[in-house]
């Protein structure tokens, strides 16, 4: 049913994915669709270029790349069915989004953590998701 499946994934917490990615496994089964593994990273902040090296961003987007093709890997599915992409931004939402329209996704799947007094004034990257989306959202909690 779903043929283009979003997963964005937060690499400083792959537990929480985890679930996410193997519900997005299995409804990709059902109709040979495909996984595309999303990570984003927070621009470097104008005032702290000065402090890191030249290469921070190249770097931080390699060890973005080389970590979300560990997970792609061990997902266990075909090759050909998943792909990993890493965008740089300052909203984690904004670029969840943004990706979703460029692959033309019928379907994200995000983890989220259960809704607290924090988020319910906030909001969050999940709550954003689902409210501006084009597509379908599934939001797997733990
Ligand atoms: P909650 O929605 O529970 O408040 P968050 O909004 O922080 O929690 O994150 C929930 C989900 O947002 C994660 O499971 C993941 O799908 C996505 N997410 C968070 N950070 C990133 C990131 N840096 N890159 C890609 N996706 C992310």
């Amino acid at each position: 049913m779903f043929k283009s499946i979003l997963v964005p994934i937060d690499l400083s917490d792959t537990d929480l994915a985890k679930p996410a990615i193997a519900t997005a496994v299995s409804l990709s089964q059902t109709s040979n669709g495909t996984i595309r593994l999303l990570n984003v990273l927070h621009m470097t902040p104008v005032m702290l270029a000065e402090y890191v090296p030249a290469d921070f961003d190249v770097q931080q987007r390699q060890s973005s790349e080389d970590a979300l093709a560990i997970v792609a890997r061990e997902v266990g599915i075909e090759p050909s069915r998943i792909s990993s992409m890493v965008r740089q931004g300052s909203s984690i939402y904004h670029e969840i989004l943004e990706e979703a329209q460029a692959i033309e996704a019928d379907l994200i799947v995000m983890a989220s953590h259960r809704p607290a007094m924090k988020t319910y004034f906030l909001g969050s990257n999940a709550g954003h998701v689902v409210r501006y989306a084009r597509c379908s959202v599934l939001v797997v909690r733990h």
